[in-house]
Parts: structure tokens; sequence; C-alpha cells
């Protein structure tokens, strides 16, 4: 069975009036339906529309028949450089392959003085230094990060806590720095930590070493501190006074947060954003809980349906827009990113919307015992006990051997949306992504049953709902517009 129609359904009809292009069509609701081209740009028409478009029944004096011809659905006699556009567009948004591993993820320990039971690492406790990246390990991926053909490169450092091993970040940063001396890269690091055990020294060598911050902020004290247990139950409290001391030493602009949505948070939506815009935060990223590490050894996954936190997500939303309207500038970046596949010709560096999929391409990550690991997701499922998505090890294989191993290929061909099943005929699959470890480790299997998945069911809501907001009100297509990246 062949997967595409004859080409005799998309060449110009007998009159010679329009030639198809390859495009996809889902419903948007019960009349309208959604149709997207290879390049990402959509077109919300009646049923009767897509009917009439692809029985080559379409008139141009039709009002969609222009429309659809701008935008590549359709080529005729005056379309001179229409399938040339579409192929640079198709191009544009491919490009980041190239480029290959720009996001380097090193774990320089898994202890951490919190103890977090949604954390999706497998933390161990502060003492036990085992846990730690030696020198060694960290040279050797240095090694290999270098090898990559990125031009930029960002290494962030993470944990556990990673400034409890911060000797090892210096000797990273500085070791980097050297080797960039002759690589010339546009070379970047970021150090995620919950604040709590930084000094003003460490304050002091990030604004030296230009190091960004990315710390966690799940909402006001009551819910932070609830979802965030540390000895003195006042993980809050160190959050706020570091974001405050990191922004004096470092500059506003160079410390971000991310949240995390727990069973309690679902109610406090509107509350979370206020926190967010009351800290000056330019935007928030309302994230579910991932199916990974302790948060599913706790239950705490488990803890609230898709469904809910769906509805969470489309509250925080409205109140967004809301903000946005009453003057407040502020925005939800995984909106954000969607809206930039959406309306722009470019495709943002988010490794969860990706198709090939972004692990190993877009991000790698080298553990603290030296594996490598396709993704952080895919480093958390290994602490678990599923190591599919081991690539190897710093001290024993090669860069080749690492980025062309069976555990990388083998899930970016099987998961590639364009052809696997559901994704391929999905008007939103240019603006979706693969997941192969999100499907793993809730369906052991790469692809996924998307009948079943709780990615596909959370995405494909959020797409409908984001096009169906811009369809119903200009204005708030271009409110969107300046969300774009
Ligand atoms: S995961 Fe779901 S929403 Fe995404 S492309 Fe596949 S079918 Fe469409």
């Amino acid at each position: 069975m062949t997967k595409f129609s004859p080409l005799s359904e998309f060449q110009a009809t007998g009159d010679g009036h329009y030639q198809l292009a390859p495009f996809r069509f889902s419903p948007l609701d019960n009349e309208r339906y959604v149709i997207t081209n290879q390049a990402g740009e959509y077109s919300v028409q009646p049923r009767s529309v897509v009917a009439a478009l692809v029985r080559h029944e379409l008139k141009p004096s039709d009002s969609a028949y222009s429309r659809l011809r701008s935008k590549h659905f359709l080529f005729d006699s005056s379309s001179t450089i229409g399938p040339v556009m579409l192929a640079t567009k198709v191009r544009t948004k491919a490009k980041r392959l190239a480029n290959f591993t720009a996001l380097h993820i090193m774990v320089m320990s898994l202890r951490c003085e919190h103890s977090c039971p949604y954390c999706q690492v497998s933390r161990q406790s502060e003492d036990r230094s085992a846990f730690d990246m030696t020198k060694e390990t960290a040279e050797k991926a240095l090694g290999l990060i270098f090898q990559s053909p990125s031009p930029a490169i960002k290494i962030e450092f993470q944990g556990g806590e990673p400034l409890l091993n911060f000797d090892l970040i210096r000797f990273v940063v500085e070791k980097a720095e050297s080797i960039n001396e002759v690589e010339k890269r546009s070379l970047q690091f970021v150090i995620t930590t919950n604040l709590a055990v930084v000094t003003n020294q460490i304050f002091e060598y990030c604004k030296e070493h230009d190091i960004l911050i990315s710390t966690s902020l799940d909402g006001p004290a009551k819910l932070h501190n609830a979802n965030r247990p540390r000895p003195g139950k006042n993980s809050y409290e160190l959050a706020i006074e570091g974001i405050h001391r990191a922004r004096a030493a470092l500059g506003h602009e160079r410390v971000s947060a991310l949240m995390t949505t727990t069973k309690a948070s679902l109610g406090m939506g509107r509350e979370i954003i206020d926190e967010y815009v009351r800290m000056h935060f330019p935007g928030i990223f309302l994230r579910p809980l991932s199916p990974y590490g302790f948060a599913v050894k706790t239950k705490w996954y488990a803890s609230y349906d898709t469904e809910s936190w769906v509805d969470f997500y489309f509250d925080g939303l409205e109140y967004i827009i809301e903000l946005n309207r009453r003057g407040t500038p502020f925005i939800e970046f995984y909106a954000s990113t969607i809206l930039t596949k959406m309306l722009t010709p470019f495709e943002p560096d988010y490794v969860d919307l990706m198709s090939p999929a972004g692990i190993g391409i877009s991000a790698v990550v080298y553990n603290y015992d030296g594996d490598v690991y396709a993704s952080d997701e895919a480093r958390m499922l290994a602490e678990m006990g599923d190591k599919s998505f081991r690539l190897g090890n710093v001290h024993r294989n090669t860069y080749a051997e690492i980025f062309t191993s069976d555990a990388l290929l083998d899930p970016i061909e099987q998961s590639f949306a364009g052809s696997a099943p559901m994704c391929s005929e999905c008007a939103f699959e240019p603006f979706c992504g693969s997941e192969p470890v999100f499907h793993k480790a809730t369906q052991d299997d790469f692809v996924g049953l998307k009948t079943r998945s709780s990615f596909c069911y959370r995405n494909m809501a959020i797409f409908k709902r984001l096009i169906g907001l811009m369809e119903e009100d200009p204005s708030i297509r271009e409110l969107f517009m300046g969300w774009t990246r």
C-alpha cells in the first residue's frame, strides 16, 4: 500500500487551471479543517473548500483560491516561483540538521540537598561524592563536545545540584575557553541550579566567565516550598534571594526560571503566573510533570491526568492574554515555540517538538559516570533501569561510534513523524515532534500508539486552541506574532 495518492491527483486537470502541492488536513471543529503544507504554513477552511480543492474544483474567482495559492497549497500558471519558494522554506526549516549538536549537558553530580518528590533525576544525598563527575571524565567529554560541527556550543551544567561540584565547573569552563581560543565557536555556559548553596564568589565567577543561571520557581512560597522540600523548609526564600543576587551580579536577563506543574499547582495557575510577573520574568513555561525518575517512583507523575493539565494550561494562556491586553508584556514559552513554527519560516530549537527527533542531534548528555545519553530525559529513563538511549561512554567510545550508534539512529528513524502511523497524516505534524524517549517510557515503544499518547493528546489540544484563538480574533494573531522568536 502506498502512503501517497497517485501523481495524477496532484497534476493540473485538463482545463489546466491548477496543480496541487502535497498537504495534510485535520478537523479543527465540526465545520472547519486545518490544512498544512510541508513548510508548516497553515490555512483554516470549511470542509466544502477542502473538498473542492482536492477535486480541482476551486475557481480563481473563489475567495480561498488566492489565499491557498499564496501559501503554496496549489500552483497555477502564474505560480512561476511558487515551488521554488516552498522548497526554500522547507530547507530553512530543516537547517538545524546540518549544524548538529549545539546543546551539551554535563551532569556534574547526582548529589542534591533538596528532596523534591517530582524530581526527574534519581538524586543522591549530599555526601555521596561517588556520584560526582571526575576531571578525567569531564576532559574526555570536552574532547567530544568540540568534535560537534555546530558553530555554536552551549555547555549546560546540571545535576542533582551541580554547584555541589563547583570546582569541576570551574575546570570545565576554563578548559573549554582554552580549547575555544583555537576553535573560535560561539561558546556559552549555563548552570542549572536551585540557588540554595550559591555564594557570592560563585556569582563573581559567573560574571567573569559570562555564565547564565537557570533556576526553578514553582510559584508562590506555599506551593514552591511544598513541592521542593529541603532542610530548613526554605527553598522558596533561598530561590527568590538567589534570583535577586544573581540579577544584581550578572544582569537581569542572565537569569531564567522554570516551573513544574504538580497536583497542587492545578488550581493555582493564575497565582503562579502572578509570581513570575511580580519577579519581572518576561514569561513562563507552563510545564507538565514528566514520566521519569522520582516523579514515577513517588507516583507524583500519576497524580493528575493530561486533561486536567490541559485545562490548567488553557486557563493560564487565557490569563496571560488578558495580562497582555492590560499592557503587561508577558509570554508563555511553550506557546511561543509552537507559534514560531506556525507563523515564521524558522524552526525553534526545542528538543521535544522536533522531527527527526532532537535527541543527540540538538542536545546530548554526558552523565557523571561518563555515559553518554541522547537527551536529558534519556538519562532519567536510564536511572530507572532502561538504558535504550545510552549511546556510549566518553572513556570507551569515539565521537563517530557514539553519534552513529544504533541506540541513536534506530529511534530517530523509527519515530520520524513524517512516516509514523497517525502523525504522517496529521495536519499538525509540522508543529509537533516525535518524542521517542517519552513513548519508550510510557508505551515501551519508540513510536507509540498516538491514540494512547498523552504527548499527542496534549499537543493536539494546544495546536487546535492556538489556531482557533487566532481564527476567532485577528488581534490575538497580532499579539501572538509578538510572541514568536
Ligand atoms: S503526535 Fe499527535 S498531534 Fe503530533 S503529529 Fe502525531 S498525531 Fe499529530
